[in-house]
């Protein structure tokens, strides 16, 4: 009879087994889906969404300058409610874009990370690289080049990646800026998602397919809308610029302007304006830039479900404007007191959003920035402050005459960039030369020339400890891969720049100290004026997460900040 057990009972017999198998095997993944929901919630179970805000460029007396300006439901209850770090630091050089991006979301420095800088000089490839760019992904939402982006040359983790590796991949991820790095970086390797704003002639939010081939449909909804255009309207002061006793005058020497306006002062009529100023490229250069980047976040949130479940998402924002403005019109303008006043607003106007959304007791939020800035020199001179500009020129001449005299060659030095001198060591080699003297000759030539303060080789930055002072930010911002091969630093307040607007960069107080402060979920409500970094950030949000620190993260855990009970 067994023979007789024919192919087709077999075959009928089998399939049975594989439906009843696969029910229950389906079951049994559905099931262990849930498990594994409940069981990779955050250790903090409360929190659905951790919410990151970058201010691009905010000193920290931004918060203190313009505090009376503030309405209650902004800033003011942010500090009111939250923690306010009021000593909050880089601890590293160069204070710029991309490495401040990088360090508050991965709690670490650019000699872990990576991001060395915005742009820096390859030495494998000979070429100028930009931390964000990546040639090996395509545009999406765009015809342009600009879509071609990634967190690539970023090393390690932020604290969003290890919560979607705590998660098992379903928290989510979403990254919003103005600049593509302020949305790449922030959201880490692991995103769903990271959004910038395309200006030029068409206004509109985009990604790479590095996250995805195809816009979601909420973010192809908010393009086709066109919202941004009813920003090209006239930006004037939000309340009488008399008030504005908090900056200087409106008209003076120290600030660049837009093409097509006489003079720096308000009001601006940006619709007159925009075809000078390359289209929806000069809304980034005002607070509606802010704007726009609220408007996205807010309709980021309905899209992307955040906060909706009981498995941490990772919302992390930037907001740009700010920094264009600044380096446009400088850190004492009228323009920067009508920016912060109104900025204050938007971020009132996001916190309702998430209170209504995600419910409030159900995020954590902080706010801080990537980077100061120093006021405008040719000010600071009129005032009497020791200011400047370094003359680049000058000194690369008188760099290429002692090269020459010294070596009979111009060609050792292959690139300056970033305050730092990189060298060709392979014909450093190819002339019997010692790369460690060639390094401390040119650190003896440098140090003579006017504004610059200090030299350094790269042989004392691997060898040399250093626990304080200006040395130890040299030492944090620099990577024996990607840096250099001399580091100089300028006087205080003297940079390489126009005459007018402010700029970045540096490891003095103007550019370290940047506003920090925590709210909501698990947050103590008080205030410190210890000292703090910025590398501190990300370890505090993966301990209050209970997730495991970002792989590279030197900062520490800022205690009072959490609430443990
Ligand atoms: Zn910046
Ligand atoms: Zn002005
Ligand atoms: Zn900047």
């Amino acid at each position: 009879m067994v023979t007789l057990i024919n192919t087709f009972e077999m075959r009928y017999f089998l399939l049975i087994v594989s439906i009843v198998y696969c029910s229950y095997s389906c079951n049994a993944q559905n099931e262990n889906a849930q498990i594994a929901k409940q069981n990779n919630t955050a250790f903090n179970s409360e929190i659905k969404l951790v919410v990151g805000i970058v201010i691009d460029q905010m000193r920290y007396d931004y918060l203190t300058r313009f505090w009376n300006k503030y309405a209650e439901g902004g800033f003011k209850r942010l500090v009111s409610e939250g923690y306010n770090c009021k000593n909050n630091h880089y601890n590293y050089v160069p204070t710029y874009t991309g490495p401040g991006h990088a360090s508050i979301y991965t709690g670490t420095t650019p000699k872990y990370h990576g991001i060395i800088s915005n742009h820096w000089y390859d030495k494998e490839i000979k070429k100028t690289v930009y931390c964000a760019g990546d040639n090996a992904v395509q545009s999406i939402g765009t015809e342009d080049v600009a879509g071609q982006m990634s967190p690539h040359r970023m090393k390690t983790t932020t604290f969003a990646d290890e919560n979607r590796l705590f998660t098992q991949m379903q928290g989510k991820t979403i990254g919003i800026s103005i600049k593509d790095r302020g949305a790449i970086l922030p959201a880490g390797h692991t995103a769903n998602a990271a959004y910038w704003f395309h200006g030029k002639n068409e206004g509109s939010w985009i990604t790479s397919t590095y996250y995805m081939n195809e816009l979601p449909k909420w973010v192809q909804k908010f393009n086709k809308k066109k919202s941004v255009e009813t920003y090209f309207k006239e930006w004037n002061t939000l309340y009488d610029i008399s008030t504005y006793t908090e900056s200087g005058d409106d008209l003076n020497n120290f600030e660049g302007g837009f093409y097509g306006k006489e003079t720096a002062t308000f009001p601006y009529d940006l619709a007159a304006l925009k075809d000078q100023n390359n289209g929806f490229d000069i809304l980034k250069a005002t607070p509606y830039g802010n704007s726009i980047v609220a408007d996205f976040a807010i309709a980021a949130i309905t899209g992307e479900q955040l906060g909706q479940d009981s498995i941490t998402d990772v919302l992390a924002v930037s907001f740009s404007s700010t920094d264009y403005i600044g380096h446009n019109f400088g850190v004492n303008s009228k323009e920067i007191e009508d920016t912060y006043i109104r900025l204050d607003l938007e971020l009132e106007r996001l916190l309702k959003t998430l209170d209504d959304k995600v419910g409030n007791g159900n995020y954590t939020l902080f706010l801080t920035a990537d980077h100061g800035a120093v006021n405008v020199p040719v000010y600071l001179q009129s005032i009497k402050i020791p200011a400047g500009y370094i003359n680049s020129s000058k000194s690369k001449q008188a760099l290429n005459n002692f090269m020459f005299n010294t070596y009979k060659s111009t060609e050792l030095i292959q690139n300056v960039s970033n305050n730092q001198i990189f060298l060709d060591r392979k014909k450093i080699k190819a002339l019997k030369l010692n790369l460690d003297d060639v390094q401390e000759a040119i650190v003896n030539e440098i140090i003579n020339y006017e504004h610059v303060d200090k030299a350094y080789t790269a042989e004392t930055m691997n060898t040399v400890d250093f626990t304080s002072g200006i040395e130890e930010l040299l030492q944090n911002g620099f990577n024996q891969k990607r840096s250099g091969d001399v580091l100089y630093v300028n006087d205080p307040a003297v940079i390489s720049y126009s005459k007018t607007g402010s700029t970045h960069g540096s490891g003095l107080n103007y550019d370290t100290h940047v506003p920090l402060v925590f709210f909501g979920t698990g947050i103590n409500q008080g205030s410190t004026v210890a000292k703090t970094e910025v590398v501190d950030i990300a370890p505090t949000i993966s301990a209050l997460l209970g997730i495991g620190f970002p792989n590279g993260a030197t900062g520490e855990p800022l205690e009072f900040v959490l609430n443990q009970n």
